[in-house]
């Protein structure tokens, strides 16, 4: 089980040269998110929501201003550097382009011994067990064992996000956070690195944090969804629910932008209105200026969360 607590971050631009404005952006407001293992949670917002950061507080690349999140016996807040390093091989992360996350000088075997170099303490097997492995993890994400020899420019898109999964299996982690895994792939090819990562959740056995701004491809993926916007998660649900009944008049009008089937011929709405910059957000509702269901005190005071039917909102006047 993993639990984010009350996580907050900020990024300081500085001040600027002419004023002594200082520049705070607020990446993430007091973010709380349970995720149970063997689960795949879906976290959901437009561009510059905070999704990434929120993976990569967990990943250990930030460090969180407050709050702290718990992960089976690590707890953020005070973990040593042994037991970082112990946490470290239990989770791995995918990224969005494996154009720039794959080193183009490296051949995919380098690319996938590398994890077992970085770790080699804890991992000192020899080369052939290590092959064993690579060979293994190769077969099991649809590469041909020749690849091995090849460098990423030498494979298409699809199959190049495949070694980014391979790379990130080698080690056996338990989680793996997908950041955005197939937005730069075509979408002929989308379908079958998704069925892959759920073929590859059950044989192994990982919970996976998966985001996207595509809310179909979440649906696809998702036992739950978190709904992000401006830093905040603004609701938190079973998809059903998120799909069939959303509370909050974000998570709404981004349903409404989804272009599907039955909508087919009829224009989609985008979200109207322009998300306020992060570095002066709205004291109240971060959605308030851009919601058609705000009332006088939503952009005085910030909603709490409120329990739902599955899950929860932070909204002052929810939806049925
Ligand atoms: P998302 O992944 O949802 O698009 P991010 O987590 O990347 O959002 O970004 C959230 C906010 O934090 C954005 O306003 C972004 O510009 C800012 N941000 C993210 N990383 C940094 C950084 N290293 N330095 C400064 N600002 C950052
Ligand atoms: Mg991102």
């Amino acid at each position: 089980m993993i639990e984010f607590n009350n996580i907050s971050k900020t990024f300081d631009l500085g001040g600027g040269f002419f004023s002594k404005e200082k520049k705070i952006i607020h990446a993430l407001r007091d973010v709380s998110l349970t995720i149970k293992k063997g689960m795949t949670m879906g976290i959901v917002g437009e561009s510059g929501s905070g999704k990434s950061t929120l993976a990569r507080i967990f990943m250990g690349l930030y460090k969180p201003d407050t709050g702290y999140f718990k992960f089976s016996d690590f707890n953020s807040h005070n973990i040593s550097k042994e037991e970082w390093k112990t946490f470290r091989k239990q989770a791995a992360m995918v990224f969005q382009d494996p154009y720039s996350s794959l080193n183009p000088r490296m051949k995919v075997l380098d690319i996938l011994q590398e994890p077992f170099l970085i770790h080699k303490k804890d991992f000192s097997i020899s080369k052939e067990e290590r092959l064993i492995k690579i060979t293994k993890v190769l077969d099991m994400t649809g590469l041909e064992k020749g690849s091995l020899k090849k460098y990423p420019h030498e494979f298409s898109g699809g199959q190049r996000q495949r070694i980014g999964i391979a790379r990130a299996l080698v080690l056996k982690p338990r989680v793996l956070v997908l950041d955005e895994p197939v937005s730069a792939l075509d979408v002929s090819i989308q379908a079958q690195i998704l069925n892959l990562l759920k073929e590859l959740k059950k044989e192994l056995d990982l919970t996976y944090i998966f985001i996207a701004h595509d809310l179909g491809v979440i649906e696809y993926m998702s036992d739950r969804i978190a709904v992000m916007y401006l830093g905040s998660i603004l609701e938190e649900s079973a998809v059903k629910n998120i799909f069939s009944k959303p509370r909050h008049h974000y998570t709404k009008t981004l349903l409404n932008s989804m272009p599907d089937v039955q909508k087919k011929g009829k224009d989609f709405q985008v979200v109207p209105g322009e998300i306020p910059s992060p570095l002066n957000l709205p004291k109240g509702c971060p959605f308030e200026p851009r919601c058609a269901g705000a009332k006088e005190n939503c952009g005085l005071l910030f909603p709490v969360e409120t329990a739902g039917k599955n899950g929860y909102y932070k909204c002052h006047y929810p939806l049925n």
